[in-house]
């Protein structure tokens, strides 16, 4: 049965000049050329994925809708809970995201969780997949779920076989078994942002967690500050630099959090992400026996930054899915609210700006795709400017969406403050998107010094 109802300024779809009843009278074989199916855009995108991932993108929907979705709201308005005290909901989520893989995924199977059909496919490209859908329907249970990731990422890049199978397997392990270990990744401190992520900033910064040599291992003295499930986690992966030398002698040490002297001082009380806590950390003489030294001693700088270049596209990847968000909960809002006796939809700027909000949802999800499918080796270049250009642009287009929800968007009901409150830290961690800037010119300055005219007559230099 064709449609006849329409939006003002377009035609109805069984109206001879509509596209569709004009492909409806080619012949068969022409008609094979044209595409006007009803079928929806999360469908039609999941479908162009390898088969693998896409079982992956719908597994990762339904449990953001099954088990996320439900606690989202709830989590954001809930008090601020003293450090070491977790909420119901979060202890039932992780158990229930641990039970069904989403804790250990990053590796295949029997070390980690993942089939091995999707172990052709990159892992940052999957992780994105789950994290984009995650991020659709709550910023703060993402990042609880995500920064486990991230904490066993130096595991990971270690490389070693002793800590892999001796540590990250029992982690993964526990997780499947609903009893979920997290890790935290712990590199900011009280005094140093940016500097533990740029090497220009670190070239003159003074260390603030410190680990001095003893017999059968280290000690650790100093604090770290923001570190995302540092107060529920079982275990973390931190970064401190060896007594009397600076950050090039940084070392990764994988530190459990029950170590006498380890102690989280609190919880800090953010703008949003709220279901994740972020913790500042205390180690007063902390024992790491010297087998959890994560790769080699003085070895943690490039372990760090190898992180954060696997790290970088999955956080675009949150830039994504609140896009998404925003712009169903703006088409939502369009199609039911009436103004001056029509739909709000049927204004036709209202479409020119729901138009571009789609078009630009999209325009991210192809740069993050695009990056993340060939990222078996994140480069710093596309990793940066992937994060900054996605998070930036995800947050206009949540301001669109609070344009025309107007006071509307205003009511924690509405979902968008929420979303506009998650999405405007992704801007700020694993970086600054000003650092992340930083980073591309980083990785790009070869390039760009041999882009000096021979002649040095360039225009930069002509006024001289
Ligand atoms: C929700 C949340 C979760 C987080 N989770 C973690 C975690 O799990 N683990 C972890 O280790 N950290 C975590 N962080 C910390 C985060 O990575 C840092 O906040 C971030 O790196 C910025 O550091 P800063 O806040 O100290 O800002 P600063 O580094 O003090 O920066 C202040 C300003 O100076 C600018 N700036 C700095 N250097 C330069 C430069 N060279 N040139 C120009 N401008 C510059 C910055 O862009 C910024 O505008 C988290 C933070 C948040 C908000």
């Amino acid at each position: 049965m064709s449609r006849s109802y329409h939006l003002d300024g377009h035609l109805p779809a069984d109206h001879l000049l509509s596209p569709q009843a004009a492909f409806a009278r080619l012949p068969f074989h022409v008609r094979q050329f044209t595409d006007y199916s009803p079928l929806d855009l999360w469908e039609t995108d999941t479908r162009r994925l390898p088969r693998s991932l896409a079982r992956l993108r719908r597994r990762a929907r339904d449990f953001a809708d099954r088990v996320l979705a439900p606690a989202a709201m709830e989590l954001d308005l809930a008090p601020h809970l003293p450090a070491g005290e977790v909420h119901p909901l979060v202890a039932d989520i992780l158990v229930r995201a641990g039970r069904e893989g989403f804790l250990s995924y990053f590796l295949p199977a029997p070390i980690g969780s993942m089939p091995p059909d999707r172990a052709f496919h990159s892992p940052v490209w999957q992780s994105c997949l789950v994290i984009e859908e995650f991020s659709r329907v709550c910023g703060g249970l993402m990042l609880l779920l995500s920064a486990h990731h991230l904490g066993c990422m130096p595991l990971v890049l270690s490389g070693s076989p002793r800590l892999i199978l001796g540590q990250l397997r029992p982690i993964y392990r526990s997780c499947l078994n609903g009893d979920p270990h997290l890790v935290a990744f712990a590199i900011t401190e009280p005094d140093a942002g940016s500097d533990v992520e740029d090497g220009h900033g670190a070239a003159r910064y003074k260390p603030g967690l410190v680990a001095s040599p003893v017999p059968g291992g280290f000690r650790l003295n100093g604090r770290k500050q923001f570190i995302s499930g540092g107060d529920i986690c079982r275990s973390l992966t931190v970064f401190a630099a060896l007594e009397g030398e600076g950050m090039e002698s940084w070392t990764c040490f994988h530190v459990d959090s029950r170590s006498p002297g380890f102690r989280v001082i609190r919880t800090e009380l953010k703008m949003g992400m709220r279901a994740s806590g972020a913790a500042e950390l205390e180690f007063s003489d902390v024992f790491v026996p010297a087998d959890r030294v994560v790769g080699k001693l003085r070895g943690g700088w490039a372990i760090n930054r190898a992180t954060l270049n696997f790290s970088r596209i999955p956080v675009a990847s949150m830039g994504v899915g609140f896009a998404e968000a925003a712009t169903r909960i703006a088409a939502e809002f369009a199609c039911s609210y009436e103004l001056g006796g029509k739909t709000l939809v049927n204004y036709q700027d209202v479409q020119l700006h729901l138009a571009t909000m789609l078009a630009e949802t999209r325009a991210l999800r192809s740069l993050v795709w695009q990056e993340a499918r060939h990222a078996w080796r994140p480069r710093q270049l596309m990793a940066s400017g992937c994060k900054f250009h996605a998070t930036d642009r995800a947050q206009h287009i949540c301001e669109m969406a609070m344009d025309l929800l107007a006071g509307h968007g205003s009511l924690h009901e509405a979902r968008i403050e929420k979303l506009f409150r998650d999405l405007r830290l992704t801007r700020i961690f694993e970086g600054t998107n000003q650092i992340n800037r930083l980073a591309v010119i980083e990785d790009w300055q070869d390039s760009l010094m041999n882009m000096v005219p021979s002649d040095s007559q360039g225009p930069g230099n002509s006024g001289a």
